[in-house]
């Protein structure tokens, strides 16, 4: 068994989120944990209503039907709200991003200085390995936009 913390996709012998007790107590989310090892962000699309949304689930938020698909997303969003933790060691981020594909997400914003953030700047998705195991989708300022 490898606990490495190599991200390397190739070097992946024992996915974390097998081992970590958030991710495998709902296997409806599995397919969103394979993807984030590998630095894939995938949103459950319903296949009735047509309309993506957020946290993966089995049940379509919007329309109550069980038809969904897993489709990627781009990884892009902006930043719709935030607030900074100044007493925390170390000092981090909670946001509120609304992903490019409308679903709104409550996460970390990390690789940023909080005094550089606004409202409704370009922010992408970047992976890190939680404590319990799994990859976890953060955000950081989209460099690129
Ligand atoms: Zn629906």
């Amino acid at each position: 068994m490898s606990n490495s913390s190599n991200t390397n996709d190739a070097q992946v012998q024992s996915p974390g989120y097998e081992q970590d007790p958030f991710a495998s107590a709902f296997p409806e989310t599995r397919e969103f944990w394979l993807a984030a090892e590998a630095g894939r962000l995938m949103l459950n699309t319903c296949e009735d209503c047509h309309r993506p949304h957020w946290y993966p689930r089995a049940v379509c938020p919007l329309c109550g039907s069980t038809r969904l698909s897993w489709q990627q997303a781009t990884g892009k969003g902006t930043l719709y709200a935030f607030s900074t933790a100044r007493r925390a060691s170390p000092v981090y981020t909670l946001a509120y991003v609304q992903l490019a594909e409308g679903p709104t997400l409550l996460t970390n914003v990390v690789e940023a200085d909080p005094d550089a953030l606004t409202i409704g700047m370009p922010v992408q998705v970047t992976f890190r390995r939680a404590d319990e195991g799994r990859m976890m989708p953060f955000f950081e300022p989209d460099s690129r936009a």
